[in-house]
């Protein structure tokens, strides 16, 4: 009899909420990385797939293996297809360390890989595309956590010129007015691998277009896992959505053992059917494409 062949495994979990693409991989444990290819960031790089190497930017939530093994190969692929430098975020107290793994491979490899490091301080932010920017936020999960926030900043006119001929408000800014407002509007937050805290609730989270969460368990009887591990459990992410005005909650790093079908239904149960309909499951793969073949067939129309 013939042995049997390897499983096919490794796809990529893929939703469309316009006009971003969510992409990636995501298994608690063995790999995350999520990819917005339209912001040019990448969350995390556990392994790293083909698609991830598109991105100018990873934002690294935390040190564990599953969010970070694949690092050193996207900044060595990167020069090698001539993408130009990798660029690293992440918490302060991870750029050393990083630093000094990235100085083993020149030893071990016998070349010099180009890297960039970024380190963010919770709460600042750069810049990733025009009036774009990815800002930190402090969570709770292992030494050095960050959750992300993907801001755009508008200049709109303050409302007392709303009225006022171009001209006029022309002359207003000559003289040193102030005739304008800026603006934030939170388009994505990734929350990494957190427990449940204030983070969660703050405004990058809240008013965000779309929200990429965590949600590592979903039996009843794992919530004490979930907080002994520092991670989400779906009992608090019925609190978060009550929250989180997202269209769409795009939920990654659930454990391979988990059962996508009652996933959903503990799911339906603990949030509710209505805020159930805009919880998507990264890797729920048939479900995703079957939402694919719809919108599709929208854009036909
Ligand atoms: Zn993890
Ligand atoms: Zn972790």
């Amino acid at each position: 009899m013939l042995p049997k062949m390897p499983p096919r495994s490794g796809q990529t979990g893929f939703l469309y909420v316009p006009p971003y693409r969510v992409q990636g991989i995501s298994v608690a444990g063995e790999q995350t990385v999520v990819q917005i290819p339209e912001l040019d960031v990448s969350f995390d790089i556990g392994m790293c797939p083909r698609i991830a190497l598109s991105s100018a930017y990873v934002a690294l939530s935390h040190g564990h293996m599953d969010h970070v093994g694949g690092l050193p190969y996207y900044f060595s692929q990167r020069m090698f297809q001539k993408m130009g430098v990798g660029r690293c975020v992440c918490h302060p107290a991870l750029a050393e360390p990083i630093d000094t793994m990235m100085r083993s491979w020149v030893a071990l490899e016998g070349q010099q890989t180009p890297y960039e490091i970024i380190p963010l301080e919770p709460d600042d932010q750069i810049e990733v595309k025009n009036n774009v920017c990815l800002r930190a936020i402090a969570v709770s999960h292992a030494a050095g956590s960050l959750a992300y926030g993907i801001v755009e900043r508008r200049s709109k006119l303050k409302a007392e010129f709303l009225d006022l001929p171009q001209d006029r408000l022309r002359q207003l800014k000559s003289e040193g007015h102030e005739i304008t407002r800026t603006l934030e509007i939170p388009l994505v937050a990734y929350t990494g691998d957190t427990e449940f805290g204030p983070s969660l609730f703050r405004d990058e989270f809240s008013n965000a277009k779309i929200v990429i969460s965590e949600c590592t368990f979903f039996e009843p009887d794992h919530q004490s896992r979930a907080k002994v591990g520092k991670h989400l459990h779906v009992v608090d992410l019925a609190k978060l959505l009550e929250v989180w005005q997202a269209e769409a909650v795009i939920l990654v790093h659930l454990s391979r053992r988990t059962n996508l079908v009652a996933a959903r239904t503990l799911l339906a149960d603990t949030v509710g059917e209505q805020n159930a309909a805009r919880v998507h499951f990264l890797m729920d793969h048939r479900t995703n494409r079957q939402r694919y073949e719809r919108q599709e067939v929208e854009v036909r129309v």
